[in-house]
């Protein structure tokens, strides 16, 4: 059954979020724009490596998701608007390839490294202390 809703997730959200099944959707915080398509996978907003024209410092083909997503982002009602700004936990890898779907049902998604919170990390700029 699993297998079924992965299949069906995918089929969906690829050709509109070209979806990267991490297993923990965002999109509703980050103006509809999937944060996995970022060249770095960052999902609390651009790198520093922005360039003046908006594009991407690894992809100078592609507009900068963060861009896109912050513009996008006041498009959208006012409660997933404000979800924008509140800090997003460490993508957690053990988690890709499977349906964000299941994971927000089971609640599988909201598990974040121990020792994380919002709070400690905004604390240290945005970082997990684990991570330095
Ligand atoms: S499930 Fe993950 S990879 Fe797929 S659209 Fe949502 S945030 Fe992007």
């Amino acid at each position: 059954m699993a297998k079924l809703i992965n299949t069906i997730e995918h089929a969906l959200k690829k050709p509109v979020w070209d979806c990267r099944m991490c297993g923990q959707c965002v999109l509703h915080a980050t103006g509809m724009t999937c944060p996995m398509t970022c060249p770095k996978t960052l999902r609390n907003g651009p790198c520093g490596g922005v360039r003046e024209d908006g594009a991407c410092e690894v992809r100078p083909d592609m507009t900068c998701v963060w861009l896109k997503a912050q513009a996008r982002s006041e498009k959208l009602p006012r409660v997933w608007r404000e979800e924008f700004d509140e800090l997003r936990p460490p993508v957690d890898n053990q988690l890709h390839g499977t349906s964000s779907w299941v994971n927000l049902l089971t609640g599988r998604d909201k598990r974040t490294p121990d020792g994380w919170s919002a709070e400690t990390a905004a604390a240290h700029g945005g970082r997990s202390e684990a991570a330095g």
